[in-house]
């Protein structure tokens, strides 16, 4: 598809490219042409009076046949240099629209790609519904007590594919551009610990939340929502018992806030990929179970993008991980 549009556009490029060089081939011969007559009738003129009728006829034509031969000889260099331009032109016309074209057919081959791992990822549960519900309903002998085990254990999966829609569903609305105010970060820390306590409390582990009251730019209900996906990973990622610290500051033309926790740490081979979509490093060898689809950093990134911020990741495996957001200063 994208080969045939690019030819297409090449030979859109081309006729545009032709048209002027035609145009203004047809100019110029026409100028040079009424001038090089010009020329020749003024000089027949000139020999007007030395020349008797007969002499000034031949030198006449003599001057008529110059002047066809020096129109043909413009003529055919118009159309060399014509032919250089339609063979330079449709070369550099298809570089160009491959060039126009590269980061449509990038970001088609990404949505692709996305499409099909969200459709990989939403099958996982749904085949997982369906298998436990058909196996149940083919038993005669289904005791009350195995239908509702089967229920809550469908409901922990219908939940699940909730929270993946949800993902999914923010990260395609994720390119509309925050409201952009002064925020204070112990505001959207303090909002992101409470948004998190609960689970916190359940897996016994203590958040100390030393963020100081300075302000960045931003939107906070966004912000909120990145620093909780980074302290949802601090607690997921960490043993019971561990401890995380929120902290942050002014650092030259940024603010910034951190996530650090003690928990099992990230391998470097995975940290170039950690903010990828759908990526999750293998956690088998910390024994820990942790649920997730890998979208949550790639969320995280994307709103720290369109804060025009950043976030870097410092990490030692089994000592622990350190998100750091950078935001631009009010
Ligand atoms: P999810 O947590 O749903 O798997 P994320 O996009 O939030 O997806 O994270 C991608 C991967 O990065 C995780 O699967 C995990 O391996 C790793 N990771 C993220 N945060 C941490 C952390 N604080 N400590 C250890 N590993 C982490």
């Amino acid at each position: 598809m994208f080969h045939s549009a690019a030819l297409k556009l090449t030979g859109w490029y081309l006729l545009i490219v032709m048209s002027l060089s035609v145009g203004l081939s047809a100019v110029i011969y026409h100028i040079s042409s009424s001038d090089l007559g010009r020329d020749a009738r003024r000089q027949v003129a000139y020999f007007n009076g030395f020349l008797g009728p007969e002499d000034l006829e031949n030198y006449a034509q003599l001057k008529q046949n110059q002047l066809e031969a020096d129109r043909n000889h413009i003529k055919n260099r118009l159309v060399v240099f014509n032919l250089i331009i339609l063979a330079g032109g449709g070369i550099a016309s298809y570089a160009l629209a491959r060039r126009t074209l590269e980061p449509i057919e990038q970001s088609l081959e990404t949505q692709k790609r996305f499409t099909a791992d969200a459709s990989h990822e939403l099958r996982t549960p749904l085949t997982a519904i369906q298998t436990e519900t058909e196996v149940a309903l083919r038993d005669p002998k289904l005791s009350k007590a195995r239908a509702k085990e089967l229920l809550a254990s469908n409901l922990e999966e219908v939940a699940k594919l909730r929270q993946l829609s949800e993902a999914l569903l923010r990260l395609a609305n994720g390119s509309q551009q925050p409201e952009m105010k002064p925020v204070s970060i112990k505001a959207v820390a303090d909002d992101a610990v409470a948004r998190n306590a609960k689970v916190a409390k359940a897996r016994k582990i203590a958040i100390s939340n030393d963020v100081p009251a300075v302000e960045a730019t931003g939107d906070k209900e966004s912000l909120v929502e990145l620093v909780s996906i980074l302290l949802d990973n601090a607690i997921k990622y960490s043993q019971p018992g561990n401890k995380i610290t929120l902290s942050g500051g002014k650092h030259g033309k940024t603010t910034r806030l951190s996530v650090t926790d003690k928990g099992i740490g990230i391998q470097a081979h995975d940290l170039p990929y950690i903010f990828d979509r759908f990526y999750r490093a293998d956690t088998s060898r910390s024994k820990l179970k942790a649920d997730g689809y890998g979208l949550g950093l790639a969320l995280a990134k994307q709103l720290a993008e369109l804060h025009e911020g950043s976030i870097e990741v410092k990490s030692i495996p089994g000592k622990g991980s350190t998100f750091t957001l950078s935001l631009p200063n009010v």
